[in-house]
């Protein structure tokens, strides 16, 4: 299938501040060309792209999906450690049939926001696997460890072999991570044995890290050190690309030594708010030269999975906190969304910008709206004044997954009857 958009306002983010108006040529999977057209070039479906802004779709680097169940759920408490002390409870009762609707609900969601590749973290990862085919979309697993080494080296070996089939079948748009939790739910064997198998295989390496003022205190108390020293103490992050949620509380000393490691910053801010977390200084990790991503974390502790609104906390953020009068920049926090998280992945040649020879993952944006008139600077208007409902149609490795605000790939309504009825039962078992 050879598809033309032409005439369309095109953000390759491939360079600070360029935009340019011109057609591309997807062929198949790949984007052929961007801006000046190919004569040779015959599609088989021409799209208008004149009303429409074109850029790369969105990486969320952290969620739960299928914490999209316990949405607006126990949304009151204190502190994320009064809160997990409710959810993990439910999460027992959580079977893989509920993870996979779960999946379906959340994969509608990360489309219908402009996203195509997501890095998860949660139980039962063959059903978000298998939820992530069926979409159509791209979806990092990750292989969740909580605990202690043996119970994880058995989880991570069944995890391998029940994954595999999977990762076959899903022409490339499927990967695995291993995520251990957080340093308060697993032992430092299990940091070490993540680690290990993450080098071995090449796996990318993810976990929660420094989010709470608490976990901080708590690590010193323990060791003596900060969350990231003791990481590094432990030899977890030494050779390994690893991805950190949160980072909101971090010491000078911490910023300098997480530069000298292959290490993303997934910045959550909607979830860090909600929660009573804190705000992670972004602008200052991005100045220190950290690498910074950007996700919505789960449903539950946001409450959902739109990436334009968390572009929007983020770039607001990012005005007020400063370190020696650093502040984000729109175009920074577009970066953070598109070809960071797809770097921190592992997957920057394949998506996050729009330039020939990638993968064709982007999306139209509807700019006949009266939030986006008149445009002036684009990157601004995506930041500050876009809404997820202006993505109109969402292309990943070629195939459009959504059309003018329909999910071609799940029958939403079926979906939302599906979750209804299983966070029912869950709520009863
Ligand atoms: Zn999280």
């Amino acid at each position: 299938m050879k598809l033309l958009i032409t005439n369309a306002l095109i953000i390759p983010m491939t360079k600070e501040g360029l935009s340019l108006r011109g057609d591309i040529g997807i062929d198949g999977k790949h984007i052929v060309f961007v801006g000046t057209g190919n004569p040779s070039f015959t599609a088989d479906r021409i799209i208008d792209g004149s009303s429409f802004l074109a850029m790369p779709s969105l990486v969320n680097a952290h969620t739960h999906l299928s914490m999209g169940l316990m949405r607006n759920y126990k949304d009151s408490l204190p502190t994320l450690h009064a809160w997990l002390a409710e959810i993990f409870p439910i999460e027992e009762k959580l079977t893989a049939e509920d993870v996979l609707l779960a999946s379906r609900l959340g994969i509608i969601e990360l489309i219908q926001s402009g996203c195509t590749m997501f890095t998860d973290m949660y139980f039962e990862p063959q059903s978000t696997a298998q939820a992530v085919i069926e979409g159509g979309i791209r979806g990092s697993i990750g292989v969740t460890l909580f605990g202690a080494l043996e119970e994880n080296k058995a989880r991570v070996e069944e995890s391998e072999k029940t994954l595999s089939p999977y990762l076959a079948q899903a022409e490339g748009r499927l990967t695995l991570n291993v995520a251990p939790h957080a340093i308060y739910t697993c032992t430092q064997e299990t940091y070490q044995y993540a680690a290990d198998w993450a080098r071995q295989h090449g796996r990318v390496f993810h976990t929660h890290l420094s989010e709470t003022k608490k976990e901080v205190d708590d690590c010193i108390a323990e060791t003596g050190m900060t969350p990231p020293a003791y990481l590094a103490k432990i030899g977890v992050l030494q050779e390994v690309k690893s991805m950190l949620a949160h980072c909101v509380h971090l010491t000078e000393e911490d910023i300098k030594l997480l530069k000298t490691f292959d290490t993303t910053i997934v910045h959550n801010p909607s979830s860090n708010l909600k929660l009573s977390s804190g705000i992670a200084p972004i602008a200052s990790y991005l100045n220190a030269g950290i690498s910074v991503a950007l996700g919505t974390d789960g449903a539950s502790s946001n409450n959902n999975l739109n990436m334009f609104e968390e572009m929007h906390i983020a770039s607001l953020l990012g005005r007020v906190v400063e370190t020696s009068g650093e502040k984000t920049t729109p175009y920074q926090v577009l970066e953070m969304a598109t070809k960071r998280g797809a770097e921190a992945l592992g997957i920057g040649d394949q998506i996050g910008t729009l330039e020939t020879g990638k993968e064709a993952d982007l999306l139209l944006i509807d700019l006949k709206k009266s939030h986006l008139t008149p445009l002036n600077d684009p990157f601004s208007a995506l930041v500050y004044a876009a809404q997820s409902s202006d993505v109109d149609t969402v292309f990943c490795q070629g195939k459009i997954v959504m059309e003018h605000r329909k999910v071609c790939t799940f029958d939403e309504g079926q979906v939302i009857e599906d979750v209804q009825r299983s966070w029912a039962e869950v709520l009863n078992r």
